[in-house]
Formats: structure tokens, C-alpha cells, sequence
């Protein structure tokens, strides 16, 4: 459909970055990326014609557009750019020198490619800057020596990228990144930007790999101006489990004033910061119970009832809480508790603190075995 609209049009249509390596690599992708030689927004229009079922988003400001698919997909139309207007019957150099402008202006050789579409070429692969070369050798290469202080992001893009092809930096990349961190180039950073980025590696297949390399670079040191006791060796971080699980398994050996660095530090969603909030109170409560001689199942109760389910299973990786997890397991396991506030208002009780009384004596005599079944538990409501 690109091709169609390209050639009627008179504008050379090409796809560009993402796409393009993964393509070459053979891995699945999802996300299309086109630049044209023309006007994007009337491209654009001619393409969404054809996908009835996508929706076009039109950018005025930078002449760009996005057709949105129903399944979360997307495609992005581009200008390659220059200040000036696309002049309609721009000499072929002219617009091979824009293209190869705009390849410049993207972070690495990987992503510096594009294969032409238009039905006189089509196929045909751009790649100015040796990208092939790279993939083959599995090398993140930036284009330039100022590329990590243009836009510091690029220093987890790299890694990024690395830890997911199991790639490495080439030499002078990985040189451009100690030499930007020495700069203190991550202070342009907004704390949005950096929790954006760490984010993308978090719903990486391989975020363990990509967190012992910002380890060991020193990206985390810099950013939170102190070492943290970050564990990112656990091989689930390398498993297909759910990115908050990984998260907390990351942060699980920190004590409370790094916990609070990191939340400092990071603009968290809404529910990563209460889960994380969350996760170091138990953690913190756990450890103190452990101090005291013999920790009641009441005392455990009050940390763990109606904790989300990835903290448990995070708490059961420590070994030290273990045994109390275990205990508690089994003894909310055979817990039927059917006595409930409305239950107890039926029965005459009034609207008050002394529900919410009466129900915790419930529960605690159904967590010390004192009730083991419905019957016991009217029974005991009754006395
Ligand atoms: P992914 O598979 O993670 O989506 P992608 O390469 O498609 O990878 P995007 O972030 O969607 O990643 O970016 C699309 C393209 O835009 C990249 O391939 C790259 O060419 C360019 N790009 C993205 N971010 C930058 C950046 N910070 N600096 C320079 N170029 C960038």
C-alpha cells in the first residue's frame, strides 16, 4: 500500500530504523516506520484510505502522521528532514543527501538503515553508515563522537539494545559512554526521561542483562549518586515473568535510605511507587518480627493479609522470611471465614467499632486453629 502511494504520488517511500534491523535479523517486529520525500500528511491520507480499520493521527507542527491499528500497532509517516519544503522534483542527490541526513540524526548504525519501497527500487537497502557490517557482527555503534552528550537516553538505548540481540558496544561506543558519564552528561536528564528508558528495559525479555551492564558502566552510580544494593543477577530477571515481579526482585536488598533514593530518583506510575512502598514496609516488618523471639501468626497476619500476590512471591525468594511465609501459608490456607460485617449487623450488632472487633477476633481464632470449620465459627460469634 506504501508502494502504491509512493508511486502515485511521485514521492520515494522508505522504510527506516526498528523495522528495517529487525527485519534483517529475522526477528518479529511490529512497529513501521516510513520516511517519504513529500508531503507527509498528504501520503498519510492516500495510505489511511486503504486500512479503513486504522486511524490517522496528523502531527501539524512537525508534518507528521500516525495511523493506529486496532491491535496497538502502529505506522509512523516522516518527511525526511530538512528546514526547507520538499520540492516536488528535487534532483535525486538532493534527496539521497536528506535521507542520509536524516539516518545521521538516529542513535546507532542498527538503526541508521532503511530499505527503499517505491516500485523502481524497490527492496533496495540504504545503509550509509556500515550498519549490515554491525549487525553481522553483533556491534551497538554510535554515528558519532557526540552522540551520548546530544542526547544522554542514548546511553540505555545502547545497553538496551545490547542486552536484547545480545550484542556488544563497540569499542569507541563504549568509550563515548564512560567519557559522556564523566561529564556528568546524565544531569540533562529529567528524572521522567531516565524512568522512561529504565522502563523500556524493564519490559525487556533480558532486563538482568541489561542491568548488570548499567551496573557495571557505572549508569546507576551516576544517576543516583551512590551505589545501591541493585541485585540484578537472579536468572527470573531474564525470564518472561511480569515486569513488577522483576522490579522488586531488583530492589530486594536494598535498606530503607536507598529504597528512598530510588523513589526519589525515578517518577514511578502510580502503582510501581505503591507496590514499592508497599514491598519495603513488609520487608522492614518482617525483619523486625524475625529480631523477637517467637513471632505470633497474628503478627504475620498483619503484614501479609491481603498482600498482592508478586510480593509474596518476591518475599519468598529471601530466605530469612521463608519459614514464616511458609507457616502462614498453611495456616490462611484452610481459612473459610463466612462471618462478614453484613453478617454481623443481621444480627443485631451495631454499626460501630466493635465490629471490626468482633471480626478480628474471628479471624485470629480461625489463624491459631481455634475454629476449623463454619459450624465452630457460629459457635464462637454466639458465645
Ligand atoms: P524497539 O524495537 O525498541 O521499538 P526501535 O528502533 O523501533 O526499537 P524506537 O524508540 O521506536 O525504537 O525508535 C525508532 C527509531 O528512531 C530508531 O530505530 C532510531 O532510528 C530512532 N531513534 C529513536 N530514539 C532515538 C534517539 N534517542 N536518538 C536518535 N535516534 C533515535
Amino acid at each position: 500500500a506504501a508502494q502504491q502511494a509512493g508511486d502515485e504520488l511521485g514521492y520515494s517511500v522508505f522504510v527506516v530504523g526498528g523495522f528495517v534491523r529487525d527485519l534483517l535479523l529475522k526477528v518479529p517486529t511490529q512497529d513501521l516506520d516510513l520516511v517519504i520525500e513529500g508531503d507527509g500528511h498528504a501520503f498519510a491520507r492516500v495510505l489511511a484510505q486503504r486500512f479503513p480499520e486504522g486511524q490517522l493521527i496528523l502531527h501539524e507542527q512537525f508534518g507528521t502522521a500516525r495511523l493506529e491499528f486496532p491491535d496497538g500497532s502502529h505506522l509512523d509517516v516522516a518527511r525526511s528532514r530538512r528546514e526547507d519544503y520538499a520540492s516536488p522534483g528535487a534532483l535525486p542527490q538532493v534527496e539521497e543527501s536528506r535521507l542520509r541526513d536524516d539516518m545521521f540524526r538516529r542513535d546507532f548504525t542498527i538503526n541508521a538503515m532503511a530499505i527503499a519501497i517505491n516500485s523502481t527500487r524497490s527492496g533496495e537497502l540504504v545503509d550509509y553508515y556500515g550498519g549490515l557490517r554491525d549487525l553481522k557482527q553483533g556491534e551497538i555503534r554510535f554515528l558519532h563522537n557526540l552522540s551520548f552528550i546530544e542526547d544522554p537516553t542514548r546511553i540505555l538505548r545502547a545497553i538496551r539494545f545490547a542486552g536484547r540481540y545480545g550484542f556488544r558496544l563497540a569499542k569507541e561506543t563504549r568509550d563515548g559512554v564512560d567519557t559522556a558519564l564523566s561529564t556528568g552528561v546524565l544531569r540533562k536528564l529529567s528524572n521522567e526521561r531516565f524512568t522512561e528508558e529504565l522502563m523500556h528495559m524493564l519490559r525487556e525479555l533480558r532486563f538482568g542483562v541489561m542491568g548488570e551492564s548499567l551496573l557495571q558502566m557505572g549508569v546507576l552510580k551516576e544517576w543516583f549518586e551512590s551505589e545501591l544494593a541493585w541485585d540484578f543477577t537472579h536468572p527470573v530477571l531474564n525470564k518472561e515473568v511480569p515486569p513488577k515481579r522483576k522490579w522488586l526482585i531488583c530492589l530486594r536488598k536494598m535498606d530503607l535510605s536507598q529504597f528512598e533514593r530510588v523513589q526519589e530518583k525515578l517518577r514511578l506510575s502510580k502503582e510501581l511507587r505503591g507496590l514499592t512502598q508497599k514491598f519495603f514496609e513488609v520487608m522492614t516488618g518482617l525483619s523486625v518480627l524475625r529480631s523477637s523471639d517467637k513471632i505470633s501468626l497474628e503478627d504475620l497476619d498483619h503484614y501479609l493479609e491481603g498482600l498482592p500476590k508478586v510480593i509474596l512471591e518476591v518475599l519468598m525468594l529471601d530466605e530469612r522470611f521463608h519459614d514464616s511465609l511458609k507457616r502462614y501459608h498453611e495456616a490462611t490456607e484452610g481459612i473459610k471465614q463466612k462471618v462478614d460485617g453484613m453478617t454481623l449487623l443481621q444480627w443485631g450488632i451495631k454499626e460501630g467499632p466493635e465490629i471490626g472487633r468482633i471480626l478480628k477476633s474471628i479471624r485470629s481464632a480461625w489463624l491459631e486453629g481455634e475454629i476449623h470449620s463454619e459450624e465452630d465459627e457460629q459457635k464462637f460469634v454466639a458465645e
